[in-house]
This record gives structure tokens, sequence and C-alpha cells, in this order.
């Protein structure tokens, strides 16, 4: 018999970090009388400052979560060994748990397990649906003459919409697109969980389900792009009847169900710094991805890995499916997004598992697309706060092939929080840093390009603020 505890009914709410700190690092940044030294220095390009000027880095979730003891208990115990080392076949083992797939092949990033798979399936004249591609798939299956097509569903593309999993694919564009190429051209239906590009938005059960089935009914496989699978997860269980008594890892497990591959990146959902593979059921592709493999990553039971990362990446998939880690993940997201929204910041609603994303188009109509607004918001977060964010406007996306210069569809400003690594002051100090700029918006100016590069020119172009 269980005891009942006497104070149930105070019904303590405050969702905390569910961590306790054994090791610190020291923020080294820029003061705020250095930054406008340091943001001249690095041309008015976040990309170009260093790590030690920034406070707060929301640049990426990508690789720089912080390890649990567990992960590094598991990194000090490897086995080293080239071949058949037991921390790929525990690496193995938990992936084959997660997912139910036969063939796990090890691979440095998740861009490696794209190239891998694109380089098997899709040539010239092919069409690769997806609810939105990541750039990097997107650039793989560019690169090898296939078309990346975007579905996702119109919900998807208005900011400030609030729907359960705008991540979802549109299911009617997806036959129709199948109907008009041809099923024998199109090598792969892909689902993105959440969608990256589209805010880290969730894809429903119901729709990878539906899509799954779509693919299967034309004969056509279908993988997942499973980056953020437990976060996904997550918002099934939250938003998606009959999922609430469910764990994630039984939704993650229904989630994969319905696939017949997945490539994954281990510096999301996997909590590691580096690492990523490939998993599928079909045996004749996946001898000749591992074929590849040993061409361009490694041996296939390493493949771009050491020992100790397939050990990080082992523990850390388990570990980004802990219920208590993912309500404080998620929760964490939408409480500093719920700050801004009570200030009157416009934000892309509902948060998403990974991101938050500032609408820079409504908060400062002061400055025309070609004068940058997302841009000049990042610049002035970081002269504001230390805060290094990422714009995705018309920097990233304006320049067009013949050189013309477009608006983007939309300005936004990403904020992209890394695991487990920052706590709720940190969150706090940011949502202040954000509510005290946009009370003084009409004071943030515009820019201009002095120098880009051909292509990706976000990374390295340096601009210079106008007046
Ligand atoms: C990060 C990411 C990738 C690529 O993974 P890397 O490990 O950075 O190579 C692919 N798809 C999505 C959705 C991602 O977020």
């Amino acid at each position: 018999m269980t005891l009942k505890n006497p104070y149930d009914d105070l019904a303590i709410k405050t969702i905390i970090e569910p961590f306790q700190i054994r090791s610190v690092q020291p923020i080294q940044y820029a003061k705020a009388h250095e930054r406008p030294q340091a943001l001249h220095d690095a041309g008015y390009n976040v990309f170009l400052l260093r790590s030690d000027q920034v406070l707060i880095d929301l640049l990426t979730d990508s690789g720089t979560g912080a390890l649990s003891a567990q992960q590094w208990a598991g990194m000090i115990a490897s086995d080293e060994a080239y071949a058949g080392a037991s921390s790929f076949y525990r690496f193995e083992a938990t992936v084959r748990d997660i997912t139910g797939f036969k063939h796990i092949i090890p691979t440095h990033q998740g861009r490696a397990a794209e190239h891998i798979l694109f380089s098997n399936i899709a040539r010239k004249g092919a069409v690769i649906p997806n609810n939105a591609h990541f750039d990097t798939t997107r650039a793989n299956i560019e690169y090898l003459g296939a078309e990346a097509r975007d579905l996702v569903i119109a919900e998807g593309r208005q900011p400030q919409l609030i729907h359960p999993f705008k991540g979802n694919i549109d299911l009617d564009r997806l036959r129709e697109t199948i109907e008009t190429v041809g099923a024998a051209n199109v090598p792969l239906v892909m689902l993105t969980v959440t969608n990256n590009s589209g805010g880290g938005q969730p894809v429903s059960m119901a729709n990878i389900r539906a899509a799954s089935a779509i693919a299967h009914e034309y004969g056509i496989p279908f993988f997942l792009d499973a980056c953020r699978f437990a976060e996904n997860a997550w918002f099934i269980k939250l938003r998606e009847e009959g999922y609430a008594d469910k764990t994630p890892r039984e939704i993650a497990r229904e989630m994969f169900s319905y696939a017949d591959g997945c490539t994954m990146s281990g510096k999301k959902d996997g909590m590691s710094n580096i690492g990523g593979f490939l998993a599928l059921n079909d045996d004749a592709l996946a001898q000749q991805c591992r074929n590849l493999l040993i061409l361009t990553e490694g041996f296939p039971t390493y493949g771009g890995m050491a020992g100790y990362d397939l050990e990080a990446l082992a523990i850390g998939l388990y570990e980004a499916l802990d219920p208590d880690y993912l309500r404080y993940r998620i929760r964490s997201i939408e409480y500093i997004g719920e700050k801004l929204v009570a200030a009157g910041v416009p934000i892309m609603q509902p948060t998403g598992g990974h991101a938050l994303y500032i609408d820079a188009r409504a908060m400062l109509p002061h400055i025309p697309a070609h004068e940058y607004p997302a841009w000049a918001l990042v610049n002035a977060l970081y002269l504001a706060g230390g805060v290094r964010a990422v714009e995705i406007g018309s920097v990233m996306f304006g320049r067009q092939p013949d050189g013309s210069e477009k608006p983007a569809a939309m300005e936004l400003v990403r904020l992209a929080f890394p695991r487990r690594t920052y706590t709720q002051s940190h969150f706090d100090y940011v949502a202040e840093v954000i509510t005290a700029l946009f009370a003084r918006r009409e004071r943030i100016k515009g820019y201009r390009i002095v120098w880009q590069a051909p292509v990706l020119r976000h990374f390295t172009a340096r601009l210079a603020p106008l007046d």
C-alpha cells in the first residue's frame, strides 16, 4: 500500500530543470561597452563573433547541449576497437530498441546519413517530398540532381496562426505530387519530425500514419528525418487524442513503426556533441549504404564516430525520452514565449520544440525588407544583451541565382535553445532583453551589405548599419 501525501492538494506547479549541476563552465563574454567594437569587427555579422564575446548563445541547438554524468561515465569506459567494439553493439541495441529498425549504420552527423541514403536512391528527375526539407537534406538531394519538394500544410506557413501540428504534411498535395510525377520518380517520401525549417513544429501521429499509408500504397519507402523525434513524441502526448497516458518511448516506437527507415543527427535528440545514424529495414539497400559508408565514413561498426561518441549517443537517446526532461524542455521554450506574448512581442505561435521565432517584419515595420529587419534585430539583441540569435530572412534567402534581390517570405529571428544548458534565470534574462528592445523598437535601424559571397552569403557577409 502506498501512503497518501497529506500535501497533494497544494498542487505545486513550477516545472524545474530536472537535474542538478555538478560541473560548471563560467561564461566568458564581452561586456556591454565592449560589444559595439566586437560587432563592428565581426562585420555586423554574429556568425563572425567569437563565442567568448557572447553571453547567451542561441545560434543553434545542434551539438551544443550538456552531457550527463552517465554519458561521461560511458565515454570513459568506451571501447575504441576498430571492428566490433562493444560500444558499437550498445549503440546498435539502443537504436534498434527505440526505432525497431533492422540495420543501424553509424555516421559522423545527420548530413552524412542523408548523403549515403540519397546517393543510393536519388537521381536526376526524381522528386523527394517532405513536410519541409532541412537545408542539408535539400542540398544533398539537389546535389544529386533530384528535386526536394516541401509540402507542409498551409497553416504551417502562417507565423501567428495557432494549430497543434503545424509540421504536418499536406496529404492531398502528397498524393497529387506522386500522381503527377509518377511513383517511379519518387524514390522516397520523407517526414521531418519536428519540422525544423518550419519553426520546430510537430507532426501528429495521424499525419505520420496517413503519409506512410499513401507512400506504401504506391510502393514507395517512407522515412523519417528523426532529429527531434523525442520532442515530437512529447507534443503528440500533450496534444493528440489517445496519447496522454503513453510514455514518450511508446509514442516514439509507434512513430518509427510506420517508417521503413530514418536519418538522424545525434546532435539534436541524441543529446550528444557529434554523431548520427541511418537506420533502415531493406537488406539490399542497407548493403549498398554500408559499401558507401566504408568509402566516406568508416568501418560499419564505427561509421564516423569514436567509440566514446557511440557511448554518448547510446545513453543520450534514452535520456532524450525521459518524461521529466521533455516536460522541462518543451515548457521552458513555451515559458519564454508566454512572457514575450504578454509583452506584445510578435512571435511565431505556438512555440516549437527547440526554438522560438520572433516575427521581425511585424516588430519592425519601419525597416523595409531590403534593409534587413531580422538581421537588424539580431544585432540589436547582441548589443543590448550579448544574446546571439540567427536571422532567417532576406540576408539568408534574398539573393536570387541571377544576383538580384527578392525579399524572403518571412523575416524571422530564431532563438534556438541548447539542451540542458541554460537555466530559468537565463531564460528570464533573454525575455527581459527582448521586451526592453521591443519597447524601444523604433530605435533599431536597418543594414546594408558591404561584402558578400556568391552563395550562402549569411555565414560570411559583412554589413554596415544605416545612418
Ligand atoms: C541538424 C539537422 C540535420 C543535419 O544534421 P547534422 O548533424 O547537422 O549534419 C538534418 N535534418 C534536420 C531536421 C536537422 O535539424
